[in-house]
């Protein structure tokens, strides 16, 4: 088969590999889009690898052994290969568990274990199966494009009496947009790249204000009658964007963090959380059993084809990355077989 590689700093190609077996209840998936994520951090910097991607949607093309799967199924391949048997893998939780599997040591190889590729394994029970109807590009959004979004409205409990704030507009940040239109709340996001500011709106963001603007605060809370928002997302991993979400939370209002962010990050616990009565929420990916609802998202949003802003072959891997290193886009998303 044939899957993609970092080869240097800024370059990028197509590789041969052998194609991956199904192995006990682990099938084998031809991979029909792969959307892209953060991997361009990785082209940028130049670190050099033949195992690219996490996020993929596709058709079983083998299985081993009868399993929750049949060859033919569309499915979305959820990300990781955590153990499945931990109770966090059983409760849905499965992208916290603990307990990855080495997959080069169950099957002798790390092939099949990237997504920017034309073939992948994967454990059964985490293939997803796609609705009738629903195109694999848009069904490859129910990974990163709205899964951490979704898990963190969800937690939040966000519904059509709310406002929310979205500071941060890459793919996951608009993503956050579609799922809080979905449910119902008014949107206020924060982002200055031109073309990100344009997509929210159009998608049907109320305002995009301007994360410089020194009197950001004072204009959230005046869009709010003085109280300050209901729900706040980062998808920034600022610490700036950070402490924006708790300063334009309401008293007794929920936060959530998605935008990955490794800085040290000041919380005066007597200001920020006992007399305020914010809620703090660290939101990864999604419980498996949310899944259906964000498939009901991609089946039903008015504006989630917004989500995907480029669709490219896998043989312009190159170009594809360059794209993701700009603000000028929303999801892209590979295709392994053009
Ligand atoms: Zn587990
Ligand atoms: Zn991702």
């Amino acid at each position: 088969m044939k899957k993609a590689a970092i080869l240097g700093e800024r370059l990028a190609g197509l590789v041969d590999a052998p194609d991956p077996q199904p192995k006990d209840d682990w099938a084998v998936v031809k991979v029909h889009a792969a959307p892209m994520c953060t991997e361009y951090k990785q082209f940028v910097g130049g670190g050099k690898t033949e195992f690219l991607g996490h996020e993929a949607v596709g058709e079983v093309v083998a299985i081993a052994q009868p399993c929750k799967v049949k060859v033919g199924d569309r499915v979305v391949v959820q990300p990781c290969y955590p153990c499945g048997k931990c109770a966090l893998c059983i409760a849905g939780d499965y992208i916290h568990c603990q307990h990855g599997i080495n997959v080069a040591a169950f099957t002798g190889s790390r092939e099949g274990t990237a997504t920017y590729a034309q073939y992948l394994i994967k454990p059964s029970w985490l293939l997803s199966p796609i609705p009738d109807g629903v195109p694999y590009d848009k069904a490859g959004l129910a990974i990163c494009g709205l899964g951490p979004t979704c898990g963190a409205f969800e937690a939040m409990g966000l519904c059509a009496f709310d406002t929310a704030l979205i500071t941060g507009l890459g793919p996951v940040g608009l993503g956050g947009v579609v799922n809080s239109l979905f449910r119902g709340a008014r949107v206020i996001a924060v982002d200055s790249a031109p073309w990100r500011i344009d997509r929210a709106k159009q998608m049907g963001a109320e305002h995009v204000l301007d994360p410089t603007d020194p009197d950001i605060v004072a204009k959230i809370k005046d869009l709010t009658d003085g109280r300050g928002v209901d729900c706040s997302l980062d998808c920034s991993g600022t610490v700036q964007a950070e402490r924006l979400c708790l300063d334009a939370t309401r008293r007794k209002g929920k936060v959530a963090y998605v935008g990955e962010c490794g800085a040290d990050f000041a919380i005066r616990i007597s200001p920020d959380l006992i007399r305020t009565g914010i809620t703090i929420y660290g939101s990864w990916h999604y419980n498996l059993n949310l899944y259906p609802k964000v498939m009901q998202v991609i089946q039903q949003s008015p504006v989630v084809d917004l989500l995907i802003s480029h669709v490219l072959p896998m043989s312009k891997v190159q170009e594809a990355f360059e794209l993701c290193t700009t603000q000028d886009r929303a999801k892209v998303i590979l295709k392994p077989w053009e």
